[in-house]
This record gives structure tokens, C-alpha cells and sequence, in this order.
């Protein structure tokens, strides 16, 4: 599937799962749902000739930054957070950071698209801040939820050798445009509705 489907289903999918009241809530929600959603594809950088999967990348660590910035200009306190504990953090980013380059080096559709993956990053996102950790999951589960359905196989159950796919659709351009308006436009109504309970409670409605 291509990234900007990924990025959209994995922002709208950890929304739903977690159904934030607040602007903080929701801006924890679009980093984790976006980061989880898309990380997996770092495993095709390498051998990307239209540049999708880097664009993917990029357009990730874009709307985490921005969604930070923003967070952070409008009063929200999630990199105070953050910083609290300076040693999680590092620690944090250093295993992430240590995951996200073997998982360059791995072939597409091996490690990095495995329960395995999911579970260390996990880890490793738990020690960098808590928060992130349940919108990251269903992010990450909603790229292998998709690429199941698939006609190239993938190693959901790495290091065994066994590729698994469901043979449902080829990443085709109707199917992926289909999801990617699915998940933008579940994304925004999951936005609006966060804020406006927010306005709600705050205004003691
Ligand atoms: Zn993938």
C-alpha cells in the first residue's frame, strides 16, 4: 500500500481506539498513530524507486514535529513530559532508533512487518513516554492488518521463515486511494469530535 494510506489509516485507527477528549489526547494519538502506522515500510528505502516509502517517512517525522510544535505553542505539555525523565527517553529513542536501522537493513515484508517488531518497538516506545504506547500499537497493527490483505506474503511470525497473506488485492491504485480517503476522513471527524468534547467540558455542558 503506499504510505500516504498507511499514514492515514494508522492515524485514524489509533483515534478510534483511543477516542480522546482533549487536544493533548489527541495530539498523543496522531504521533503514535502516525509513527506506528508507517515505520514498518523503512524496510523498503533501500529499493524504492518512486521514493513513496521515503516520502512516507519523511511525512511522518513532518506531522510528529508539527503536531509537537503545535502542542507544545498552544499551552500542551507533552514534551515537558517527555523531558521529565531525560535517561528514559534517551534510552527510549537509542533502542527505537537501534530497531529502526536493522530494520533498514532487513528485506521488505521480513522483521519490520512481524509480531517480533511490534513487540520491541513497543518496548522501546514505553521507555521514551508511556503515552504513546497504545495509538503506536494499533498504528503498527493496522499497516500489518493491511498488508495481510495483500497478494505478497509477509513474515508476521519472524524469525519463522512462513510469508502469510490473505491474496485479497495488489496495492492498486483504487483499493489504496479507497483506504487512504477512508482514513483521512475518519481521522478528521475523530479530530473535530475530540475537540469539540473538549469544548464541551471545559464549557460544563
Ligand atoms: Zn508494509
Amino acid at each position: 500500500m503506499m504510505s500516504k494510506t498507511h499514514i492515514t489509516i494508522g492515524t485514524a485507527t489509533a483515534l478510534v481506539a483511543t477516542m480522546p477528549t482533549t487536544p493533548e489526547g489527541c495530539a498523543i494519538a496522531v504521533i503514535g498513530g502516525v509513527a506506528g502506522g508507517i515505520i514498518a515500510d523503512n524496510d523498503i528505502l533501500d529499493n524504492d524507486y518512486l521514493g513513496d516509502a521515503l516520502l512516507g517517512q519523511l511525512l511522518a517525522a513532518g506531522i510528529t514535529a508539527l503536531t509537537l510544535f503545535l502542542n507544545h505553542i498552544l499551552g500542551g505539555g507533552i514534551i515537558n513530559s517527555m523531558l521529565e525523565s531525560k535517561t528514559l527517553l534517551i534510552s527510549g529513542i537509542t533502542i527505537f532508533a537501534i530497531l529502526y536501522i536493522i530494520g533498514m537493513t532487513q528485506p521488505h515484508r521480513g522483521f519490520t512487518h512481524s509480531i517480533l517488531a511490534l513487540a520491541l518497538y513497543s518496548v522501546a516506545v514505553i521507555i521514551m513516554y508511556e503515552p504513546f504506547i497504545i495509538p503506536f500499537l494499533f498504528g503498527y497493527a493496522s499497516h500489518l492488518g493491511i498488508d495481510l490483505l495483500n497478494k505478497s506474503g509477509m513474515k508476521l511470525f519472524f524469525p519463522l521463515p512462513y510469508r502469510i497473506c490473505f491474496h485479497l488485492c495488489y496495492a492498486d491504485e483504487t483499493a489504496n486511494k479507497a483506504l487512504m480517503i477512508v482514513g483521512f476522513v475518519v481521522t478528521i471527524l475523530m479530530l473535530i469530535n475530540g475537540l469539540l468534547l473538549h469544548i464541551n467540558i471545559w464549557a460544563g455542558y
